[in-house]
């Protein structure tokens, strides 16, 4: 079965499928994305998606390039063209094709991109072995609450993590701090049991499966705080574990080399990863 990708109105072969060399992603890296996870068939958290693709797009004042309506009726399309049951898709806008100006081109229809593949979803017995992470500093830019595809730093910083053998980089501040992971959200259990996550400001993406382990967490009556959180107190954590749309909950056993707690996948963390599988399968079973 060949693959289906969606650009700008048409069903073509992945293979082929291209965009303008003059197309404002490409040149100015003026555009937005999402990944939804597929699960059974199904879209996971598609809502929560869609209302951050709104976002972003409005806070880059970028127009949708269809409806959303319609954009829900692409995914399934293109979901089902690729025959993905487990997988992802992907959704990027940029503001379209207009000659190169750095100010927003006047009249440009914006540009819609969708693609998908089957992945194999993450199994609870690889996530019981855990993942390592480096550290690096955080040298983007301070909107990160946009779901941009300037992705530049984040793929410079996975890329030093794939060098040094490791799932992840966290990026920290001038205050040590760590705000997230290069494609993902960063997670510690005290000590004294505290979940904690970095609050959902400019400074980190609020990632749609940090939402839903914090609706989780909350209905479990875990001890729940939202504040940035430094390597110093990762160091000192019983647990550590990332969130990301394709990693779930993922626990972190190593930082720098050096183990955090006993070196080993955490109770809670793998608890919080029972639950949101839950959570997706919920979603599979929806009408
Ligand atoms: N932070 C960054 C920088 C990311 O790229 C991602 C993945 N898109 C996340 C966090 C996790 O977000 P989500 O749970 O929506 O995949």
């Amino acid at each position: 079965m060949s693959r289906i990708a969606y650009v700008n109105g048409q069903y073509v072969r992945h293979d082929g499928a291209a965009v303008h060399i003059e197309d404002r992603g490409y040149q100015f890296a003026d555009g937005v994305y999402e990944v939804i996870a597929v699960h059974g068939g199904r879209l996971v958290d598609e809502e929560g998606h869609l209302d951050r693709l709104a976002f972003s797009l409005s806070e880059l004042e970028i127009d949708w390039p269809v409806a959303p309506a319609a954009l829900r009726v692409i995914l399934r399309q293109v979901i089902r063209r690729n025959g993905v049951a487990n997988g992802i898709v992907y959704i990027q806008v940029t503001r379209g094709v207009a000659p190169r100006d750095h100010a927003f081109p006047a009249d440009t229809d914006s540009a819609l991109v969708v693609t998908a593949r089957r992945k194999k979803p993450l199994d609870r017995a690889t996530a019981e072995r855990g993942v390592s992470v480096i550290t690096i500093p955080d040298i983007r830019w301070k909107r990160r609450d946009i779901k941009s595809i300037s992705l530049l730093p984040n793929v410079l910083g996975k890329q030093q993590a794939v060098r040094a053998g490791a799932f992840e980089a966290w990026m920290y501040d001038a205050e040590d701090r760590i705000s997230e992971g290069t494609s993902s959200n960063a997670w510690i259990v005290t000590a004294g049991g505290e979940l904690v996550t970095r609050q959902a400001d400019h400074a980190i993406l609020n990632g749609i499966t940090r939402r839903a382990v914090l609706r989780i967490a909350a209905e479990q009556g875990l001890t729940l705080v939202e504040r940035p959180f430094t390597r110093d107190e990762v160091r000192q954590a019983r647990e550590a574990f990332v969130t990301s749309t394709t990693s779930f909950v993922r626990p972190v056993i190593r930082m720098d080399g050096a183990a955090i707690g006993d070196g080993r996948a955490g109770e809670l963390s793998l608890r919080l990863l029972d639950y949101y599988f839950d959570h997706m399968r919920a979603q599979d079973a929806a009408p």
